[in-house]
């Protein structure tokens, strides 16, 4: 019985993997748990001149193949479990993804919101100085995730170069153009959920085009995954954000709904022809495509049965539970796992990581042509696998395709010491 648990989320689908692979026990448990865990507490002052602690963490889940890579999430909920989840997520993400990076996510416990911007300067600073002998080019490369974007990682990276004396923008990725960031880097996660979305309709033989799509969660992921899907020629029917969900049968100007949410904080209100829902609701809805762009276990067991979409493509991470996932195979839903579809922003990081070991930039035209091959390279191996091995589902296909790639990295290596 699976619950929701992150980190028990992941080693239940490294399970279901193994079944399908010729990897002993031993190698297995290695594979299951993080080479190492930051935690740490930050003291910051704050704007009135009071201390506040945070709690901070950094996973290094394994670097068998290059260096750990992942993002930083700041969240009220993030956990010692939850991050270590999320590291081991990067780990197979970057291995379906075939970039030689192994996986890494840290988190701070903290709500952006409540804060000031100098508030936030200080924590990050306070966050990359304690990361500092953990980090580097060729050790640990970090990255956005939820609630942190390019301000943050020139945050990270001005500290690190500051006290390491030195200039390497490859440290960390996500940072703004100016700062030695990437074109198309912003956009890459919702661009490869959009890939996902259009090779597997193509792959079951439906058609993107007038399918109708809901998205839960309107943040970088969402809301791009839903402009560039709805660009295919898709309907866009409902969206979401954490304040509620809204609905509308003739389908959103996705750009706009992202304007008025930048403009009032909420999804939630746009548009005159508009039905308001639930977040079930809107997981619930019959569209052809269901996006998950939120958070972790977004749909359980439970509510899987209830779901009534044909395909799911998830760009959040872990938004299913392994029960869920159960459910949905039973009853025929295809569903991309997050390790593909939303593999696109690791991906581009890396590009980022190699444009700035080169010191030379790229067009974007060139970020988004590498990005669709890699992107399609990984479904293509994904689909290969599915088919050759009688695989239950596309979940299980991208575990196959990455545990091995793991484990070949790892037993080439020999053994040490
Ligand atoms: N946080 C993103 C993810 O979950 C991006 C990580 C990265 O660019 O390293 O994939």
């Amino acid at each position: 019985m699976s619950g929701s648990n992150p980190f028990e989320n992941l080693q239940e689908q490294l399970d279901d993997a193994a079944q399908y692979l010729d990897v002993g026990e031993d190698v297995l448990e290695r594979l299951k748990h993080p080479e190492r865990v930051l935690e740490t507490t930050l003291s910051v002052e704050m704007d009135d001149g009071s201390l506040e602690t945070f709690k901070a963490f950094r996973s290094q889940f394994n670097g068998d193949r290059g260096p750990y890579k992942g993002g930083i999430r700041y969240h009220p909920d993030v956990s010692r479990d939850e991050v270590k989840a999320l590291s081991g997520w990067m780990v197979y993400k970057t291995a379906v993804a075939d970039i030689p990076y192994g996986g890494g996510k840290g988190g701070i416990v903290i709500d952006p919101d409540e804060y000031s911007d100098g508030e936030l300067e200080r924590v990050t600073r306070a966050f990359a100085t304690e990361l500092r002998p953990f980090i580097g080019v060729d050790k640990d490369v970090p990255a956005p995730d939820v609630n942190t974007g390019q301000r943050e990682m020139n945050w990270i990276k001005d500290t690190y170069e500051t006290l390491e004396n030195t200039t390497e923008p490859g440290v960390i990725t996500g940072k703004a153009p100016e700062n030695g960031g990437s074109a198309g880097r912003v956009e890459a996660t919702g661009r490869s959920t959009m890939f996902a979305a259009r090779e597997v309709f193509d792959y079951l033989g439906k058609d993107i085009e007038g399918a109708s799509v809901a998205v839960q969660g309107y943040g970088n992921a969402g809301s791009v995954a839903a402009s560039l899907i709805d660009d295919l020629g898709a309907d866009v029917v409902a969206v979401s954000d954490s304040s509620g969900a809204i609905y509308n049968s003739d389908g959103f100007d996705t750009r706009k709904v992202k304007q008025y949410k930048a403009e009032t904080g909420s999804v939630t209100g746009y548009g005159a022809a508009t039905d308001e829902l639930s977040n079930r609701d809107l997981l619930t809805l019959d569209v052809d495509l269901l996006v998950p762009a939120a958070l972790e276990n977004a749909v359980n067991g439970d509510l899987a049965r209830d779901v009534q979409a044909d395909v799911v493509v998830e760009a959040a991470n872990g938004p299913l539970t392994p029960d869920a996932d159960d459910v949905l195979t039973e009853r025929g839903v295809h569903v991309v796992p997050d390790i593909l579809a939303n593999a696109g922003g690791v991906t581009v990081s890396y590009f980022e990581w190699v444009q700035n070991r080169q010191r030379f930039q790229w067009t974007e035209a060139r970020v988004n042509d590498e990005l669709e091959a890699l992107i399609t390279d990984a479904f293509d191996a994904m689909t290969d696998a599915y088919e050759k091995n009688d695989l239950p589902n596309f979940r299980t296909a991208a575990y196959v395709v990455a545990v091995q790639r793991v484990v070949d990295a790892y037993e080439g290596s020999g053994s040490w010491p």
